[in-house]
């Protein structure tokens, strides 16, 4: 079970490119949110039109979910014939509809999009879904992705925030995970009320929930090195960078990671 970032940014980053994660088992790959940023990050990878299987979108705020339009509309022109699994919640679907829509118009996609309802899904590709609301300005479901196998062996697992300040329900879906990522807009404690994620906050949550290893990500610009020089003597956390690999079943990182023009090591291949 691998994790890919293609992603870290925030909604206006002037150099990361939008939140969003790859994950893939197998032949079995999940893209994790679709900000305007990501569908050039991922053509940069030179992946096949039907390479990816599903899609989950975590809310539909613009820097989650407005490349939407430019990945179906490339993956069509590419030739894709595979039907898409897109992952979402019912109220949000008809706008992810409309931008699925628009990348064909005025003819159609030449394969199907079959729509999920990700608070009601329970299994995907060779996973288990499960999904938590954070508080955020709109509905935002984080989930955990956990390897389907016999609980004697070693199992992949991955949560992932999407966006806003943590939960008790999502704090507690982090609980044990491999690798974990959090929405950390933030060094500074910023309130209850808040719709963002803070390091101390992130902190208690690495206490409580223990992941293995914890991602911070969707840093707002210009924050960075604050959030890394706070977390520079532990092991257990980091800031994630675009195009790190991570096994999710040992929570290691992988070498093989795509350079500043997008090249592919050979070791990264598939
Ligand atoms: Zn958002």
């Amino acid at each position: 079970m691998l994790l890919e970032i293609i992603g870290t940014g925030e909604a206006y980053d002037r150099y990361r490119v939008n939140a969003a994660v790859l994950v893939q088992e197998q032949d079995f790959r999940l893209l994790i949110d679709c900000g305007p940023t990501v569908p050039q990050a991922l053509w940069r990878r030179q992946l096949a039109a039907d390479a990816i299987d599903a899609i989950y979108l975590t809310h539909i705020h613009p820097d989650h979910a407005s490349g939407l339009t430019a990945l179906l509309n490339q993956w069509g022109s590419a030739g894709r014939r595979q039907p898409l699994q897109i992952l979402c919640q019912p109220g949000q679907q008809a706008h992810l509809e409309w931008m699925s829509t628009y990348a064909a118009w005025p003819e159609q996609l030449p394969f199907a999009i079959q729509w999920r309802d990700a608070s009601l899904t329970t299994e995907i590709g060779p996973w288990t879904l499960q999904t938590a609301p954070t508080q955020h300005s709109v509905s935002n479901l984080a989930l955990r992705l956990e390897q389907k196998g016999p609980v004697s062996h070693p199992t992949g697992s991955l949560f992932y925030s999407g966006d806003g300040r943590p939960t008790a329900a999502s704090a507690s879906l982090m609980r044990g995970c491999v690798m974990a990522m959090q929405e950390c807009f933030s060094p500074m404690e910023q309130g209850e009320g808040s719709h963002h994620g803070d390091l101390p906050g992130c902190l208690r949550q690495l206490q409580s929930a223990r992941p293995r290893h914890l991602l911070l990500y969707h840093i707002e610009d210009g924050q960075h090195t604050a959030v890394a020089e706070s977390i520079r003597s532990r092991v257990d956390v980091s800031v994630a960078e675009d195009g790190e690999r991570w096994c999710c079943i040992t929570g290691a990182p992988l070498n093989a990671r795509l350079d500043q023009q997008g090249e592919r090591y050979a070791a990264g291949a598939g």
